[in-house]
């Protein structure tokens, strides 16, 4: 059997892994590359392999570094199943439509430039025709049943507490009359996160795949986080002012607003409102607030009591631009949960254009932001900021909470890692830069005794 790495392999987008044996072939995960300077190169093709001999693909979760490059693959002749949870597929719809979305408009934009350079215009990745058929070919599996996938490959996926829907995946393979087992950790949540289940670990393995996208650190606790989160919202509505959130649509949106519903359920908040201004967001709450199986106790119970809705009936949902603009005239105190997470489009722009030069506004910083983006010049403490060519004094309060990622850290990963080390497997760290994955290796060397591999991109692993 041979494994090879057509992404996140010293990175930490665009992750496929195509599993190859001598009866089977599949492909787990097929994301686009993002970031870095010819990440949107990259990701116009599909991973070099075979199409007409893939028999399947498996996902582990919606986030389009996972499933970005899906449309190319059908594109490409694939006509098979992709099998993926049921709120995973919900979610790969939202987020592979939106991306088309995305997409044209920043086409129109690069094509006219290159239309005034006397250059041809650039046709498009992939349009909704294209997603269509993705659609047409997931197919929802249930959690923690192995089911044959191809020939001679069987899968088994459980919960990876990422976002809604996501897991990790163990495959197991019979080869020449043994059955070896590969498992693909896929994105692993922190413990203890809002809304959803820990991951679960495994006990047995050939070879790991493991993510190491935070190897090298812990994140700042939970519960100095909402302690922090608290203060800034009591700060705003004393002073009347707008508290803008930045926020991904897909997984932070909804445990902030879990976070706030859990503290005016405990009454360390007073109930003011809450506005999501982002119709993607808007979706995913839905699809969110509609796969309840997969809820963890503490969940389950805010939920059952019936104080989950109470306490979420004042969050408002923005759907018109026009409704976004008259938030524009609503005074303060108020939240608004807008995209784009990193400022660099969305209409957290134009919320950050009217407020950013009021000193009672506060911006909170939920996320990772990117080399280059509005978002890593705020958290770096510019002054003026410019917005649609307008030159914008920064007097707002910018603060930065750490403790809300939707990945494991350090510990967490080690946790684990552990339950599966005593079976001895062969290691890869994927899914990390070298800042996260070379400290990670060291940790999991001294400790174990097992020296991982750190791929490169189409590197080929042997089982
Ligand atoms: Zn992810």
């Amino acid at each position: 059997m041979k494994i090879t790495l057509y992404g996140a392999a010293g990175d930490v987008t665009g992750s496929a892994y195509h599993v190859q044996t001598e009866r089977g072939n599949v492909l787990v995960d097929c994301g686009i590359f993002q970031g870095g300077r010819d990440a949107e190169l990259r990701s116009r093709k599909p991973p070099p392999i075979d199409y007409s001999r893939l028999d399947a693909v498996l996902l582990t979760h919606a986030h389009l570094d996972h499933t970005g490059r899906l449309p190319l693959v059908v594109k490409a002749g694939f006509n098979r199943p992709i099998y993926a949870t049921p709120a995973t597929i919900e979610m790969t719809s939202l987020v592979l439509h939106d991306s088309v979305k995305v997409q044209s408009y920043d086409l129109m934009r690069l094509n006219r430039k290159r239309l005034r350079t006397g250059l041809t215009a650039q046709p498009p990745l992939y349009g909704d025709e294209e997603v269509k058929k993705v659609e047409h070919l997931l197919r929802p599996i249930p959690y923690n049943e192995s089911i044959e996938v191809a020939e001679g490959i069987r899968m088994r996926a459980v919960e990876a507490g990422h976002i809604l829907g996501s897991v990790s995946i163990e495959l197991s393979i019979k080869e020449k009359g043994t059955t070896k087992v590969v498992v693909f950790s896929g994105d692993l949540g922190p413990q203890g996160m809002a809304i959803l289940k820990d991951p679960m670990p495994f006990r047995n393995a050939n070879i790991v795949f493991l993510e190491s996208t935070y190897g090298d650190r812990d994140h700042k606790s939970l519960k100095e986080t909402l302690a922090e989160g608290e203060e800034i919202i009591q700060y705003a509505i004393a002073n009347k002012g707008k508290i803008l959130i930045p926020s991904f649509a897909i997984g932070r949106t909804q445990q902030l607003l879990y976070y706030i519903a859990a503290s005016f359920h405990n009454e360390r908040l007073s109930q003011f409102n809450v506005y999501v201004d982002s119709p993607m967001a808007i979706e995913a709450t839905k699809i969110y607030l509609k796969h309840t199986e997969l809820y963890d106790a503490e969940a389950m119970e805010l939920l059952n009591s019936g104080h989950l809705k109470a306490d979420l009936s004042h969050v408002k949902y923005v759907v018109t631009p026009e409704e976004s603009m008259a938030l524009n005239n609503v005074p303060g105190p108020m939240l608004i949960i807008a995209g784009a997470g990193m400022c660099n489009a969305g209409r957290i722009l134009h919320h950050l254009r009217h407020n950013l030069w009021m000193p009672e506004t506060s911006v909170v910083i939920v996320g990772y932001q990117g080399e280059g983006t509005l978002g890593r010049r705020l958290v770096e403490g510019a002054t003026t900021i410019t917005i649609f060519g307008e030159k914008i004094a920064v007097r707002a309060q910018i603060h930065k909470l750490g403790g809300l990622s939707a990945h494991a850290g350090q510990t967490d990963l080690l946790r684990w890692f552990d339950a599966i080390a005593p079976s001895r497997p062969t290691v890869v760290l994927s899914h990390g830069e070298d800042r996260g994955r070379i400290p990670l290796g060291q940790i999991i060397e001294q400790r174990y005794g097992i020296k991982p591999v750190l791929p490169e991109y189409g590197d080929q692993i042997e089982v």
